[in-house]
């Protein structure tokens, strides 16, 4: 008797970037700069909402897509924020962004239905198209400044194009798109049947004043679907809380998938999720972005070639010069060095290794000398 699975589960690779950090973890007197999660607690008020929720047992079913007066406060916060006019009925609570994506890719593709994703990129992409039976079209940028070239945009399109994903800012580089690169996207996509994913989940983390997301464009507002999360912005990631954000027709196919699946997200961290808008995120990016300078001006000291990231807390860093493959070299640097980063590989670009500062100034200090006496061999 032969058992069979799923085929498209048989056929996903287990994460490189988990089995990276094990590795990292496991190697005696090695520090990584390697998570990409904010190395600060959770804001009280957060947690305090969660309890009072607790304590007066918000503990049954809520209703599918989240209480109302979630989405209510998604709704106004989107709008006053970022000047995006999505009703309560258009959004729904997710459990973290990981869950809208996968609701979205399900909800949108057919087998075979491909899906553009600019590399490098966040490694769930990948995979997640490959579960919903889709084909991922990588799309490098490595050699535009990270930023989508039109022409390569259109050499990618097929008759099967179903979508594509824009991340800005980006995970691992920490770039946003220019207005430029999100005006040409616009104009090569108008007039054409895809979908655009807004994965803005770093959105709050940006060090530029000058920052626009493909969400903007609402002449486009059937196709676009927009992804957040409570992870990054308020220190929430155990939480597993985010929403996702569509034209109502779509929205209301997307409920169907979410809801199967899930039913919900829980009842009680719903009140958290709304004192989690109301806090102050200034002083986290504030810090966030006193790292990046402290970092970047390190590794260019290194002489390494870095671009200097506009948001998120990632660097990605050029390591072609030594000849090696990021997994050599990123080993490597490991075992000799006892400082660990993620090879760029594991985001779809071979070459780079990608840093993440969410680690204190001391931490940094040491695993920054680190790079810098391990390079000094090579
Ligand atoms: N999108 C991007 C670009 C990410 O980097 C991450 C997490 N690293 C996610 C989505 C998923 O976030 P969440 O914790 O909300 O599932």
């Amino acid at each position: 008797m032969e058992l069979t699975l799923n085929s498209a589960v048989l056929n996903v690779e287990p994460s490189g970037i988990r089995r990276f950090t094990y590795l990292v973890r496991d190697t005696p007197g090695a520090c990584g700069l390697t998570i990409g999660e904010p190395d600060l607690d959770t804001p009280e008020a957060v947690k305090e909402a969660a309890k009072a929720a607790l304590d007066s047992n918000d503990t049954h079913y809520p209703p599918g897509n989240g209480y109302p007066y979630l989405l209510e406060a998604i709704s106004k916060f989107e709008a006053e924020r970022h000047g995006l006019h999505y009703s309560p009925e258009e959004i729904i609570a997710t459990v973290g962004a990981t869950e809208s994506l996968f609701v979205i890719f399900s909800t949108l593709l057919n087998p075979g239905d491909e899906v553009i994703i600019p590399t490098p990129a966040f490694g769930l992409y990948e995979s997640i198209v490959q579960l919903c039976r889709g084909v991922p079209v990588m799309l490098p940028t490595e050699k535009n400044r990270f930023q989508i070239d039109p022409e390569a945009l259109k050499a990618a399109i097929t008759d099967k194009t179903k979508a594509i994903i824009l991340t800005s800012p980006n995970n691992p580089t920490g770039c946003i798109y220019t207005k430029e690169t999100l005006d040409g996207i616009h104009d090569i996509l108008l007039d054409k049947p895809i979908f655009v994913v807004c994965d803005d989940v770093y959105r709050t983390l940006t060090y530029t004043g000058d920052y626009h997301s493909f969400s903007e464009y609402q002449d486009m507002r059937d196709r676009i679907i927009i992804v957040q999360s409570f992870s990054k912005p308020y220190a929430m990631t155990g939480w597993r809380l985010g929403y996702c954000m569509a034209d109502a027709p779509i929205r209301d196919r997307l409920q169907i998938f979410h809801q199967n699946c899930v039913t919900s997200v829980p009842s009680f961290v719903q009140r958290a999720c709304v004192a989690a808008l109301e806090s102050d995120t200034k002083p986290v990016t504030e810090l966030f972005r006193k790292r990046k300078e402290y970092v970047y001006k390190r590794l260019v000291d290194m002489g390494l070639e870095v671009q200097e990231p506009e948001g998120a807390f990632y660097m990605f860093i050029n390591i072609e010069k030594y000849g090696m493959d990021s997994v050599t070299f990123c080993t490597k640097m490991l075992q000799e060095g006892l400082v660990g980063l993620i090879p760029g590989v594991y985001f779809g670009t071979e070459g780079y290794m990608r840093l993440s500062y969410c680690y204190s100034d001391e931490d940094l200090k040491r695993g920054l000398d680190r790079i810098e006496a391990f390079l000094k061999t090579l």
